[in-house]
């Protein structure tokens, strides 16, 4: 798959390409993906406490979100389709630059650690 080449890069350190690819495959323990599990509880964003957590609100569309996106995308002068990671992720196949794609693949997957791991400071540490 094309994404999977994306992810996996050399220029991606591999913890990191692993969130997404786990986020990709719909395995991170977000609120949506332990209830799915059978975890009986209560579900909120902790980033903009509006909406349940679900993997694609926490990473996708949540507001926080939105403006990392959009931030990504002025930056490159690019639209980014936020709709779901596949969509983001084959925008680093618009780029005919090996360079360009590979800093622009090292941006999505970091962002998309930088949202966990802000979410995981609002919420275990209330900052
Ligand atoms: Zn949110």
């Amino acid at each position: 798959m094309t994404w999977c080449r994306t992810i996996w890069s050399d220029s991606i350190p591999p913890p990191k390409s692993f969130t997404t690819w786990r986020l990709f495959h719909r395995r991170m323990p977000t609120d949506e993906n332990l209830q799915l599990r059978g975890c009986s509880l209560v579900s909120m964003c902790n980033l903009c406490n509006l909406s349940s957590e679900t993997s694609d609100h926490l990473f996708l569309l949540c507001p926080f979100d939105v403006d990392l996106w959009h931030w990504i995308g002025d930056t490159f002068h690019i639209q980014i389709d936020n709709s779901s990671l596949a969509a983001i992720l084959s925008t680093c196949n618009l780029h005919c630059s090996p360079q360009i794609k590979s800093v622009l693949a090292a941006a999505i997957v970091h962002t998309v650690n930088t949202i966990w791991h802000c979410r995981n400071l609002c919420r275990f540490q209330d900052s």
